[in-house]
């Protein structure tokens, strides 16, 4: 196979020699990463997005619609390319699920950590180095690239039923990094798939996102974490019962995965702490302002929710667990909250849990409710469960 060369005679210069994977490797472990490369041409992991995208499971996802011919081809991204690099980085606690305290509302094992774009970014850009070549890109979850395949083809695990990276030696709980180079790399063993017959994620996936009649494809729609994340706007009613206890992101498709019995604890502090306080409960997150939000989150995967979206979904898991506790706490957002977003789905969830204080909150609301959508929540809710009946 003939590789690409660049495509500009102006572009600045770079080794020709090619960099060997036991170079690359002594390096990524002197700064705690695993990593593989592979050759930059476009496989059939651009096709299957392809149609991934063509079936509208990407959802409102529109970044990832107007990337995709970036996405299939790494030779678009950067003219010339030769080799795409993987790193892989663990994070979390090594253990194979969370055990979260009694009460408060599930969080990601990775937003629980401080940002880990910029802690694992740095680590890329000086891996980076090797290559010496100017033009390379150095990415961390947000750039144009497919990661997952590139990793699977660079030798670092395998794309499991549940799309996610599985890999012998870490498990799943690992972030990815990519750069993108014309540098030539000596290529890594693409990893076998070591799935079998197993469908433990996608039966474990509580939403049908992952299907046993449908493994290796997921239909982002359905998925909690972009409900919880990247969905903007109310949530699905069809939808939120589906949540459970889900504030942000949803691991449980991962946590069901047994080659997890092998993951790793993270290899920096940054990514092993909680700086997300494991104990959130859903009433607390309700009571944050626009101020408390932005300096408990500030510097956390969790910000990307915004303070509307994290409190849209903790109103859900209220609704979800159907406990009249609640209810004081979802009548003082249906009267006090300014967002009209959280106010709807506190009366979806007034409506759920239902009873005289329920009612009367709704009632009163629906009695000064002006934003359109927030009282047709109310309206829905007093007709809810024969909330409407005196
Ligand atoms: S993250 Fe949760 S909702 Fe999404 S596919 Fe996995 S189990 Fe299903
Ligand atoms: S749970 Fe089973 S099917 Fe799913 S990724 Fe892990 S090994 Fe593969």
């Amino acid at each position: 196979m003939s590789l690409p060369t660049p495509s500009s005679e102006t572009a600045p210069a770079f080794p020709e020699s090619p960099v060997s994977l036991a170079e690359l490797r002594a390096r990524a472990a002197e700064l705690g990463l695993d990593v593989g490369a592979a050759l930059a041409v476009p496989g059939e992991e651009g096709e299957r997005y392809r149609r991934w995208v063509a079936d509208g499971f990407a959802g409102a996802m529109d970044y990832m619609v107007r990337t995709l011919e970036v996405r299939a081809d790494p030779r678009v991204l950067l003219p010339g390319a030769r080799s795409v690099v993987v790193v892989a980085f663990p994070y979390g606690d090594g253990q194979r699920r969370d055990r979260p305290p009694p009460g408060s509302a599930r969080i990601a094992r990775y937003a629980r950590s401080k940002e880990y774009h910029g802690v694992l970014l740095d680590r890329v850009r000086k891996l980076r180095r090797v290559f010496e070549d100017p033009l390379a890109r150095a990415f961390v979850d947000t750039g144009p690239v497919l990661e997952k395949a590139w990793a699977r083809r660079a030798g670092l695990g395998w794309v499991g039923k549940h799309t996610h990276l599985v890999s012998r030696s870490l498990g799943s709980w690992f972030h990815l990094g990519v750069i993108v180079t014309r540098r030539e790399v000596e290529a890594s063993e693409p990893h076998s798939d070591h799935c079998g017959r197993c469908t433990r994620c996608l039966d474990a996936c509580p939403t049908g996102a992952i299907r046993p009649d449908r493994p290796f494809r997921l239909d982002a729609r359905l998925c909690i974490s972009y409900l919880t994340i990247e969905l903007r706007g109310p949530i699905p009613e069809a939808d939120r019962p589906l949540l459970g206890e889900w504030v942000f992101g949803c691991d449980l498709c991962v946590e069901a995965c047994p080659w997890n019995r092998f993951a790793v604890a993270a290899r920096d502090h940054r990514l092993a702490a909680e700086a997300v306080a494991p104990g959130w409960t859903p009433e607390a997150l309700l009571d944050l302002d626009t101020g408390a939000f932005e300096a408990t989150f500030r510097g956390t995967p969790v910000k990307r929710a915004g303070r509307a979206g994290l409190l849209r979904n903790a109103a859900v898991v209220l609704g979800n667990r159907r406990d009249p506790s609640a209810v004081p706490r979802l009548a003082r957002v249906l009267r006090e909250e300014p967002d009209a977003l959280v106010r709807g789905h506190a009366a979806w969830a007034l409506g759920r849990i239902g009873g005289d204080g329920a009612r009367s909150a709704l009632r009163a609301a629906a009695a000064q409710e002006a934003d359109p959508e927030a009282r047709r929540e109310v309206l829905g809710a007093l007709g809810a469960g024969g909330l409407s009946s005196p």
